[in-house]
């Protein structure tokens, strides 16, 4: 693992109390994609708790557009779905597609605006500890 980076202030967190994202299947998804694309920069999620209320407030509005572009990509689906049905022309490659256009609406949403949740426990990094000079 790479760096503790802070998803809001894209810090570096080195020491004392942070908060890890949680590895959920989108988190993974989005990772894999990004480690195909390489664009993957390889550091380890976190929050620091300055941010941790932003980060909470963030993900709740992460998670209503997720439901209106859930929303927009049914009404797309059902209507590119729908017309080759009223024209009278049923094509099952225009029904499948219309799902494709669907399905990559949500993915591409996900994929570059992703807010994880946020893991409950709360984690600390150690100071490095001194060497102790003998006496
Ligand atoms: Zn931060």
């Amino acid at each position: 693992m790479g760096k503790k980076i802070c998803v809001v202030c894209r810090e570096e967190i080195k020491s004392g109390k942070f908060y890890r994202v949680k590895e959920d299947r989108a988190i993974k998804l989005i990772r894999a994609i990004k480690t195909r694309l390489g664009i993957a920069q390889g550091n380890e999620l976190c929050i620091c708790p300055k941010d941790i209320e932003e980060q909470k407030e963030k993900r709740k509005k992460f998670e209503k557009e997720l439901i209106i572009y859930s929303i927009v990509a049914a009404v797309v689906v059902v209507v590119l779905g729908a017309m080759p049905i009223l024209t009278g022309n049923i094509n099952i490659g225009a029904i499948f597609g219309s799902l494709l256009v669907g399905v990559m609406i949500v993915l591409l949403f996900v994929v570059f605006k992703y807010v994880p949740a946020v893991d409950a426990e709360s984690k600390v990094i150690k100071p490095a500890k001194k060497k102790r000079k003998k006496r």
